[in-house]
């Protein structure tokens, strides 16, 4: 895994303004309750190869392993990620944090993928549905994610328009994540209608 990202290489990829063909993910592990990382870095899709999000759970998966049945430890995951994850990357997230109980991920997204598609927005739902915590990344994201993966020293250079298209992702995906409840109470709210119907005419037959 690389270890700092280099600047122009942030701006490139994580401006949300702008689409690529690569995602690029910066990741850090670290115990509750201590605020320096065990294990961090960066790393992106290999054309042809690994998505960036697979290799992170490999190389994690690697790690913790031998931790698993020490319920005493508990770890946080930190994801900044320049598109969110793909169908078969959410089944690899999901199935990490199913196999090592003891990790708690927080998933920040630049920009949504392919969120048009139904397969791809049930795997995001599953992965809220397992706890996993996903968001879109607002300015202090952005920012904090510069101080952490590329360099401290430098102060963040908001793009134009920043804030409107992460306004704008943050409402698709809060749509997105909330769609099973919108249609489990529309599917509600048609069955009350047709008790009522059943009821009126039950009624009018009486009379
Ligand atoms: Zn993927």
């Amino acid at each position: 895994m690389n270890k700092f990202l280099p600047e122009a290489d942030f701006y490139q990829e994580f401006k949300n303004t702008q689409l690529s063909h690569k995602t690029v993910l910066c990741f850090g592990l670290n115990r509750a309750g201590n605020e320096l990382w065990d294990y961090w870095g960066y790393t992106f899709n290999i054309p042809g190869g690994d998505h960036a999000e697979k290799q992170v759970v490999q190389a994690l998966s690697d790690l913790l392993t031998p931790h698993r049945l020490c319920l005493a430890l508990r770890y946080r995951l930190t994801l900044y990620l320049s598109y969110s994850p793909c169908e078969d990357c959410c089944c690899e997230l999901l199935a990490f944090v199913k196999s090592l109980k003891v990790v708690e991920v927080d998933v920040m997204v630049s920009r949504l993928y392919c969120t048009e598609e139904h397969p791809v927005r049930n795997r995001l739902q599953q992965l809220m549905a397992s706890g996993i915590r996903l968001t879109v990344m607002g300015r202090k994201d952005f920012e904090r994610c510069l101080y952490l993966f590329v360099n401290s020293n430098s102060n963040f250079k908001p793009w134009p328009e920043l804030d409107a298209m992460s306004r704008r992702y943050s409402v698709d995906l809060h749509t997105i994540l909330h769609e099973v409840g919108l249609s489990l109470i529309g599917t509600f709210i048609i069955n009350v209608y047709e008790q009522c119907l059943v009821n009126i005419s039950l009624l009018l037959d009486h009379h």
